[in-house]
């Protein structure tokens, strides 16, 4: 509050409890002086649901005791304490692995929803999906298409090989083998094709997985995306 306001404030004050009004000029400027001090960074209103005037006629309605600032301060701390814990971060629209900027804006959204020049982002992140998504980070997710960013994902292929072919399969434009079961090896859909490990004499053996999938899961998955293009192109 300026000193105006804060002038404003005690007048006000003044109407609702006589005993607070002073009327000698130099303890009038003391009074203001102290209140400025102690709620300088206290607004007098904010859009979203503070007035340091309600604060004030609340104190006298329920208090025998004249009104002090940290009456009011206490009051704010309050308010704007309700409001951040009924805030949730909207997710930055800064570039994630910029740390400094994204941690920056969700220190700064933070601060408006304390100041009371925002009111708080109520909508649980994880349930509100599109309507709090920025368009920005929609853009970049689009771009994408995965939570892992492309360099990522290329220095990562050597160690997933079959999710790699898949990948490059889909980019191509080929039919994704792993959409289908396998009739041959039985490896479910998302499942490599595997191979059996076979040991001398017979007996125990085990399954590796290929990196390539059988010719007859190949032919299934054409045949699928030939019947998936075919239905399209019908409707
Ligand atoms: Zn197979």
């Amino acid at each position: 509050m300026e000193r105006r306001e804060i002038a404003g404030l005690l007048a006000y004050m003044g109407r609702l409890d006589p005993r607070t009004m002073r009327t000698d000029p130099g303890e009038l400027r003391d009074q203001v002086d102290q209140w400025q001090e102690l709620l300088g960074d206290v607004p007098l209103a904010t859009d979203h649901g503070w007035d340091a005037r309600t604060a004030v006629r609340a104190h006298v309605l329920s208090s025998p005791y004249p009104v002090l600032p940290v009456d009011v301060a206490r009051q704010w701390k309050k308010h704007s304490g309700d409001r951040l814990d009924r805030h949730t971060d909207p997710v930055p629209a800064a570039d994630p692995d910029d740390v400094a900027s994204w941690r920056a804006e969700l220190l700064g959204t933070r601060h408006a929803v304390l100041a009371g020049q925002r009111p708080p982002n109520e909508q649980r992140a994880i349930t509100a999906a599109e309507a709090t998504v920025d368009p920005a980070v929609e853009a970049r997710l689009r771009a994408i298409g995965s939570c892992i960013p492309p360099h990522v994902r290329q220095d990562l292929a050597p160690y997933r090989p079959a999710k790699a072919r898949r990948e490059q399969l889909v980019a191509e434009g080929l039919p994704d083998v792993l959409a289908v079961p396998c009739g041959w090896c039985g490896a479910a859909v998302n499942q490599s094709c595997r191979a059996r490990r076979v040991v001398p004499r017979g007996g125990a053996t085990s399954h590796r997985p290929m990196k390539t999938a059988h010719p007859s899961r190949v032919e299934a998955a054409a045949a699928l995306a030939y019947d998936t293009h075919r239905q399209e192109t019908a409707a």
